[in-house]
């Protein structure tokens, strides 16, 4: 299986004989670092798109992905009413209505979990406000455009290797300790929303124990609503305190085969 990251949360996965995304974005802004080169158009041969929640960081370009190919997509309820108010056909799109929710595909099999949205504290929403200043009229407006709705965590089986994705870090410790009872071989987990991601992160890490942990959106994606995240602390407390769980960050854009 070869695992792609496209920067944010998103993540291309070629299993050999299907190719699937999980929360596809590539629009950021110019100023973003690092600089995405792929588009939407690039995307073609996606089979499934799955994604986390509504907000536009994690949907904006499904529809754009979807006019250039075949691709279904599962999301929750609200992220549907805004695909379909962006032009995705209702028939291309499947509601994750409930709890453990599970689809099986010829290669691999995909589970989703009712899970929460980090609560932006206020320390990063100050910093933020801070950075924005006079965009905040036009950035309110965009996110209010693109509610959250229900929050998904994914789980995909490939035989028996399980990785699981996360596109916000809001899980209770209840969720976690529910989701620790499967093995779990890789874990995606978002660094981005909290003054203490780092902490929070760790914490995923330390309940669910994969082989191998993935942070991502930590990249500067839509500055200056966004900032680059030190992940350093996170990586540090990965290694000394769960050694058994390697530590993989990837660059953008860079493909790693599981
Ligand atoms: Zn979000």
């Amino acid at each position: 299986m070869k695992l792609k990251w496209l920067g944010t949360a998103g993540f291309q996965v070629d299993t050999g004989g299907q190719v699937f995304l999980i929360d596809p974005y590539f629009s950021r802004n110019p100023k973003a670092k690092p600089v995405q080169t792929l588009q939407p158009c690039d995307i073609s041969d996606t089979g499934q798109i799955f994604l986390t929640h509504g907000h536009s960081d994690h949907i904006y370009d499904i529809p754009a992905i979807m006019a250039h190919g075949g691709a279904t997509v599962y999301c929750s309820e609200i992220a549907a009413g805004t695909l379909v108010r962006e032009g995705v056909d209702k028939g291309r799109i499947h509601i994750v209505k409930g709890d453990a929710y599970k689809v099986d595909f010829d290669s691999y099999k995909a589970e989703a979990f009712f899970s929460r949205h980090i609560k932006f504290d206020k320390e990063l929403m100050e910093q933020t406000l801070l950075r924005i200043g006079p965009d905040y009229h036009r950035l309110g407006n965009m996110h209010s455009q693109y509610p959250a709705g229900q929050v998904l965590s994914w789980r995909f089986t490939f035989g028996r290797f399980t990785m699981h994705h996360f596109g916000s870090g809001g899980s209770t410790p209840e969720e976690l300790a529910r989701l620790a009872t499967n093995p779990l071989d890789v874990l995606m987990i978002p660094l981005q929303g909290h003054t203490h991601i780092c902490d929070i992160a760790f914490e995923y890490v330390r309940e669910l124990k994969p082989h191998m942990v993935i942070p991502h959106h930590q990249d500067d994606f839509y500055p200056p609503l966004s900032t680059y995240v030190d992940i350093a602390p996170f990586v540090k407390a990965v290694k000394e305190r769960c050694p058994s769980t390697e530590v993989r960050v990837m660059a953008m854009n860079e493909t790693i085969t599981l």
